[in-house]
């Protein structure tokens, strides 16, 4: 693969996406919804792509992990256990002056002290430079209603963090799904929270799918399985395309650490807006099990059947943003380069990722080449995402292809109706070879490797 340039920006994201029809503003014909976003054709392809690997590498590719799709509302009683009802707040400010904009303190502050700023001066609102007020707390999560009638008593809350299903369910997965510490559940589901400062396109959205794993294990083994986790993690992200100088692991200090956790490290990647964090791996000890073992007079902890020996499991936690992530493959992957005089655009996807795997196109619209291009088409298309364009010129078709990603692409011209070749272009390289018509199939599965197929909509 070809190396991208750094000539990324969050804008020339936001335009491509818009302009293919990955991702739209929410409501837009309504003058849309502050940081809400929708997954057009492309987009939900690329998501599904991301989520589907993330379930190959962490539920199909191993024996010790399980899946689980808990409902996105839950008893209220698992908040005030998790610590969220009372914990889960970022400080915020608001500005006196002029603007009135709401901030978050400890947002400004990392500001300033990137910025090499003193941070013992007073804080100004970065907009009109306007005093701002004391800092409150602010509880992140989406309250709404069960039911008809609305009092304190039907009060509950759209899920800040897909974790909590994970946990209320631990007795469940133990009783059925004959595991024993270590052992882990995945989920991948939505997430709400009432960002104060949300922005970035969809790097920080109130309404966000996450993917994540609690990894229980023997109290004695949390660090150990906290460094596994970490290593399998970064290595998803590169052997998926990212750029592995684009990637960095970055251990929290003492005062960011969650109510949670003993220890966390996020892994970072080089946004366009810097370096920023795309994913979290916890070690949340024990606290989340006694909470709810508390809360809800269950036992959750585990015995070993052959020593007897009783214990709470310790739970290390990779937890990723799909969307954050889908935003970061993409970044990666824009590229821009001149080819004979003209400049392309192009997203240079892992093959796995790509919402589109290979596009079908006859040369000329006539002499039978359309027909011919749809019998390979449909061929195709039974294996992976496949187009088959006929409109405008080729190279109108190719660059479209390629802002899109589609790594391959399956050209058919008047020699093919002659001897039955084709011509592979490769996104990448630009490559162009000449293969048997009845041989492509074939060719483009060795591409994507042996074990590419897996649950997914493609
Ligand atoms: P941040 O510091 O960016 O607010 P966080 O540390 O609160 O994130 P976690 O609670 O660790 O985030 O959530 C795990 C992952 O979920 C994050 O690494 C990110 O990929 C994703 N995520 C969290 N909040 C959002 C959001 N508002 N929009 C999109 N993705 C999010």
């Amino acid at each position: 693969m070809g190396t991208p340039t750094d000539s990324v920006t969050m804008e020339k994201i936001v335009a491509l996406c818009k302009r293919r029809g990955f991702i739209f503003q929410s409501s837009e014909i309504y003058g849309g919804l502050a940081s809400t976003y929708d997954y057009g054709h492309y987009g939900v392809l690329l998501k599904s792509n991301v989520k589907a690997e993330w379930w190959r590498a962490v539920v199909q590719e191993r024996d010790d992990v399980v899946a689980l799709d808990a409902a996105i509302l839950m008893h209220p009683r698992t908040w005030e256990a998790s610590g969220h009802l009372e914990g889960f707040t970022d400080p915020l400010v608001q500005c006196l002056g002029k603007c009135k904009r709401r901030w978050r303190e400890d947002h400004l502050r990392e500001g300033v002290e990137a910025a090499g700023g003193n941070l013992s001066a007073e804080l100004r609102c970065p907009e009109c430079d306007g005093e701002l007020s004391e800092p409150r707390n602010f509880n992140l999560m989406f309250e709404t209603h069960m039911g008809p009638i609305q009092d304190e008593g039907s009060r509950v809350f759209l899920r800040p963090e897909t974790a909590q299903g994970i946990f209320v369910n631990f007795k469940n997965v133990l009783q059925f799904a004959r595991k024993k510490p270590p052992f882990g559940i995945a989920q991948v589901g939505k997430s709400f929270r009432n960002e104060i400062t949300p922005g970035n396109f969809i790097f920080r959205t109130r309404e966000f799918e996450q993917m994540e794993i609690e990894f229980f294990v023997p109290p004695a083994e949390a660090e150990q399985w906290h460094q596994h986790w970490m290593a399998e993690r970064m290595r998803w992200y590169t052997d998926l395309g990212i750029r592995p100088d684009h990637l960095t692991l970055r251990a929290h200090g003492a005062d960011e650490l969650s109510h949670y956790s003993s220890g966390t490290s996020d892994i970072e990647y080089l946004f366009p807006m810097g370096w920023s964090e795309l994913e979290g791996i916890a070690n949340r000890g024990d606290f989340d099990l006694t909470q709810h073992a508390e809360f809800s007079h269950q036992k959750l902890d585990y015995v070993d059947p052959q020593s007897g020996d009783r214990y709470v499991p310790h739970v290390i936690e990779p937890s990723a943003g799909a969307d954050r992530g889908t935003l970061a493959f993409m970044v990666d992957a824009y590229d821009e380069e001149e080819v004979e005089g003209r400049e392309r655009v192009l997203l240079r996807l892992h093959p796995r990722l790509a919402p589109v795997k290979a596009a079908v196109l006859p040369l000329v619209n006539k002499d039978g080449q359309p027909e011919k291009a749809r019998a390979i088409y449909e061929e195709l298309r039974r294996r992976m995402t496949t187009e088959f364009d006929t409109g405008g010129s080729i190279g109108k078709r190719y660059r479209r292809q390629d802002e899109i990603g589609t790594p391959w692409g399956v050209t058919i011209d008047h020699q093919t109706l002659e001897d039955d070749t084709v011509t592979l272009r490769d996104r990448d390289s630009l490559e162009q070879t000449r293969i048997a018509a009845d041989q492509i199939v074939g060719e483009l599965e060795r591409r994507l490797g042996a074990d590419w197929r897996s649950p997914k909509l493609d």
